[in-house]
C-alpha cells in the first residue's frame, strides 16, 4: 500500500485515488516562506485541510474555494480536539475519497505525533503521504544566528522534548545529558519546566557557565529571545516573559550569537504590518516589508470574480484586427482577457497588430507570460499615468483603444485617452467585491491582536478598509495600528473616510513608503 501511494499523482491507479489520501504535511515553524513546494503544492489541491495553531493563516489562504477546513488546535494544556478525534476525522475524510491534507507545525515526525497518525492511517489502510517541513530547532537557530554546530565547539546536536504533564517527574534522563561534551542541546517544549531542566544538567556535570538560550516564535516578526547561562537563563526567561512556543539551546555555540544575529536587528523586525490586497503590486510591498523583517498581514478586501460582459466581448473580438492598442489596468483583466480569447481563437497571431499597454509591473509579468511584448507602462503605477504614457507615445488620435475593465470602470483614464482624440472601447471582465471577512483566518488574526501599522497604497485601499470598518473591529487588548499613506491623493481619501494619517510617503512610491514606515516607527 505504501508504496502505491509514493508515486506521483497521474500514476496512481483509480482504485486508490477513490479511496481518498491522507498528507502529513510539515508546515514549518510559521514563516509561510519557510514551507516546501511540496506542502504548498498539496494545500492548493486539498478537499480538506486540518490544522492546528502552529500552522500560520498566510498558508490557509492557498486553499481552494471550496475546500473544508478543520481547526483542531492544540496549545499545551488545551486540546480542542484529542488526538483519537483528529486521528477519527482524518480516517471518515479519506473514506470519502477526499484528498486531506493535515498541516503539523515544524515537521510531522518530530514531537508532532505525526508517527502515530501514520501509524493509525496504515493500520486502517488508508493511503497517506508523509512531507517533511523546516522542524523548530532549526528555525530558531537560523532566525536568531545559533549555529547548532560548529567545527570548534559542537560536533552533536540532540533535539529534547521537555513536555511532561504537569505535576508528573520528568521523563527525559536530563543528568546523562548533562554530561555530553561538543553537543548543542535543543529543547522544545521546555519552558514549562525550564528552571527544572537547567538545574538537573548541571547536576549531571554540565557547567553553569555553558550558554544558553530561549526563542520564541522563531522566525515570525514576533520572534524574541533571551540569552544567558544554564545557570540564569530560567531566571532570565521568568523576568523577560518569554513563554511557549520556545526552543530553549544549551551549548557552546549559543554564544557565537552576538555576531551574526541578523533577523532581530532588522528595521521592522518584531513589527506587525497591514496591507490590504487590493492591487497587483502587494506582494512587490510585502516582499519589500519582510526583507526589513516585518511581519505582514494581507488582508482579503477584495475578491475579484470574472464577470464577462458578452456584448462587449463579441463585438471586440470579431473587430479585433481593427484595434491599435489594447490597455490593461490588473493582471486579473490579462488573465481573464486571455481566457476568452484564446475560446475564440487557438492562434496568438489572431490579435493581429494590437499594441500592449499596462499599469505595472505585475500586469506586465502576465502578458509576457504569452510571449508578448508591453509598449507602454508608467513609471508609477496608476491610472492616470498610464493615461499620461499612452499620449506621450503619440499614437492616440483617431487610434482604436480597447480597456479592459472590471466594474470600477476607469472613467478617468478612458476620458484621458478619448481627450487625446483615441476611440475608446471598453470590455468589462470582472467584478471586485467585498469579501466576507466574518470568518476570513487573516481577519481574524487582525482583529485579535490588531498590529503597529495600516499601509495604503492607493485611494481604493483606503476606501475598501473604511468600508470592511465594521467586520475589521479590534479586540480591546490588540494593538492599534497607525495609518501610513503612499501620497496625497490617498491621504485625501483616508481622510474622508474619518481615518487619520500618522505618515506619508514622501514620493508615491512603494519604497518610499516603507521608508516612512520605517522613520515613523523609530520615533
Ligand atoms: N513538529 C514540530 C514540533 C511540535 S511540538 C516541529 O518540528 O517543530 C511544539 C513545540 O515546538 C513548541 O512547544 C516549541 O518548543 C516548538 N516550536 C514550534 N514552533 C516554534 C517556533 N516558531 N519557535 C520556537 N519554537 C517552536
Amino acid at each position: 500500500m505504501r508504496l502505491a501511494v509514493r508515486r506521483r499523482r497521474g500514476q496512481l491507479d483509480s482504485s486508490l485515488m477513490s479511496k481518498g489520501i491522507v498528507y502529513l504535511v510539515g508546515a514549518g515553524p510559521g514563516e509561510p516562506g519557510l514551507v516546501t513546494f511540496r506542502a504548498r503544492e498539496l494545500i492548493e489541491s486539498a478537499d480538506v485541510l486540518v490544522y492546528d495553531y502552529l500552522a500560520h493563516p498566510e498558508l490557509l489562504k492557498w486553499r481552494r474555494a471550496d475546500c473544508e477546513v478543520h481547526y483542531v488546535g492544540k496549545k499545551s494544556g488545551f486540546h480542542a480536539m484529542p488526538q483519537d478525534q483528529i486521528e477519527t476525522l482524518l480516517i471518515e475524510k479519506a473514506d470519502e475519497g477526499k484528498r486531506v491534507v493535515r498541516l503539523k507545525g515544524g515537521d510531522p515526525f518530530v514531537f508532532g505525533r505525526g508517527g502515530e497518525e501514520a501509524r493509525t492511517l496504515a493500520e486502517q489502510g488508508i493511503p497517506f503521504e508523509v512531507v517533511p517541513g523546516v522542524t523548530a530547532a532549526l528555525a530558531a537557530g537560523a532566525y536568531a544566528g545559533i549555529p547548532l554546530t560548529h567545527r570548534n565547539t559542537n560536533s552533536a546536536v540532540v533535539f529534547l522534548t521537555g513536555h511532561e504533564d504537569p505535576g508528573k517527574k520528568l521523563l527525559v534522563d536530563w543528568r546523562a545529558y548533562g554530561k555530553l561534551r561538543n553537543t548543542t542541546l535543543a529543547i522544545y517544549m521546555g519552558m514549562g519546566h525550564l528552571a527544572e531542566i537547567l538545574r538537573e544538567l548541571v547536576a549531571g556535570g554540565l557547567a553553569p557557565d555553558t550558554p544558553a538560550a530561549a526563542v520564541q516564535w522563531a522566525s515570525l516578526g514576533r520572534q524574541r529571545s533571551v540569552t544567558g547561562t544554564a545557570a540564569d537563563l530560567a531566571e532570565r526567561v521568568a523576568q523577560s516573559g518569554l513563554s511557549s512556543p520556545a526552543i530553549v539551546f544549551v551549548g557552546e555555540s549559543v554564544a557565537r550569537r552576538s555576531a551574526i544575529d541578523w533577523f532581530e536587528h532588522l528595521p521592522l523586525f518584531g513589527r506587525r504590518v497591514v496591507i490590504t490586497r487590493t492591487r497587483d503590486q502587494n506582494s512587490e510591498l510585502r516582499d519589500k516589508l519582510e526583507a526589513f523583517g516585518a511581519e505582514v498581514i494581507e488582508l482579503p478586501l477584495i475578491t475579484v470574480a470574472k464577470d464577462v460582459d458578452r456584448h462587449a466581448l463579441v463585438e471586440i473580438l470579431a473587430e479585433l484586427g481593427g484595434y491599435d492598442w489594447i490597455v490593461f489596468t490588473s493582471a486579473n483583466g490579462v488573465r481573464f482577457f486571455f481566457e476568452e480569447f484564446f475560446k475564440g481563437f487557438d492562434d496568438v497571431r489572431s490579435l493581429g497588430l494590437l499594441r500592449f499597454a499596462c499599469v505595472g509591473r505585475a500586469t506586465a509579468r502576465e502578458i509576457e507570460r504569452h510571449h508578448l511584448k508591453v509598449e507602454c507602462m508608467p513609471a508609477s503605477a496608476t491610472g492616470e499615468s498610464l493615461a499620461d504614457a499612452l499620449i506621450a507615445t503619440g499614437s492616440l488620435d483617431s487610434a482604436k483603444v480597447i480597456v479592459v475593465t472590471g466594474n470600477l470602470n476607469r472613467a478617468a483614464l478612458v476620458k484621458k485617452l478619448e481627450d487625446a482624440r483615441a476611440i475608446v472601447d471598453r470590455l468589462p471582465l470582472y467584478k471586485t467585491e467585498k469579501t466576507n471577512l466574518a470568518d476570513d483566518p487573516v481577519a481574524d488574526d487582525f482583529r485579535r491582536k490588531g498590529a503597529d501599522a495600516i499601509l495604503f497604497a492607493s485611494s481604493s485601499a483606503a476606501q475598501s478598509f473604511a468600508g470592511q470598518a465594521g467586520a475589521l473591529k479590534l479586540a480591546p487588548d490588540a494593538r492599534r495600528p497607525l495609518a501610513g499613506s503612499i501620497g496625497g491623493h490617498t491621504s485625501a481619501t483616508m481622510r474622508e473616510t474619518g481615518m487619520p494619517v500618522d505618515f506619508e510617503a514622501k514620493t508615491a512610491s512603494l519604497d518610499a513608503l516603507v521608508e516612512a514606515l520605517i522613520e515613523r516607527l523609530k520615533g
